[in-house]
Parts: structure tokens; sequence; C-alpha cells
């Protein structure tokens, strides 16, 4: 397990701040970029036959090291789901659809689709 540890500092969602779409869109972008880096990494793997004309001890220790850097990023993976759990938390919910995020206008709480009379 790794020494990494990553505290929860969720966003307070407000009406001068970044709006919950965008909050949203930004966290749910960060996530896919994340879970790529987690494939590219899988698909770096250390094989055996790369260390295999050096010392018996040095595959192990790249598998170690490829094994921390995997749990870095599962760590830095689950606290982005979490800080977006948190935006939708708090994001209002469209009393049409229930879809999380920010109203169309000031005047309704509905969001964009069901603002124009959209099936979401
Ligand atoms: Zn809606």
């Amino acid at each position: 397990m790794s020494s990494v540890h990553f505290s929860f500092a969720p966003v307070q969602i407000c009406l001068n701040g970044t709006s919950p779409d965008e909050l949203v869109e930004q966290h749910e972008k960060l996530l896919g970029a994340l879970r790529g880096a987690q494939e590219a990494l899988t698909a770096a793997a250390p094989n055996g036959r790369d260390w295999q004309l050096k010392p018996a001890e040095s595959f192990a220790h790249a598998q170690r090291e490829h094994a921390k850097r995997a749990d870095v990023l599962r760590l830095l993976v689950l606290a982005v789901e979490r800080e977006l759990e948190a935006i939708l938390d708090q994001a209002p919910a469209c009393p049409g659809c229930g879809r999380r995020g920010t109203p169309a206008s000031r005047s309704s709480n509905l969001c964009g689709r069901c603002l124009l009379g959209r099936k979401p």
C-alpha cells in the first residue's frame, strides 16, 4: 500500500462560483484521463523478459514500483470520484427530469432540455 493519502476537500457550489455543470464536466474529464492513465500504466507493466539480463531482484523491484504507481492512480480516481459525488449532491435537481446540474435560467429550476420542452 502506498503512503500517499488524499484528504477530502469538496467544493462548495455557490451562485458566484463555477457552475455545477462545468464542475461536473471538469471532474468527468479528469476521471476519463485518469482511467486512461490506468490503462496505459497496465499496458506498460514490467515484463520479466526485459529484466532477464539484470540481477534477479531487479524484476521484483520493478514490479513493486509499478504496483506503487498503480496504487497512486487508484487513490486519485477514488478521490476524484468522491469529489464528483459531492458536486452532484449539491447541484440542484431539475424538477422536470431529475438530472442534476445548472438550471437553464435564473427564473426556472428546469434544465435546458426541459425548458425547451425536449425529452431528456
Ligand atoms: Zn430536466
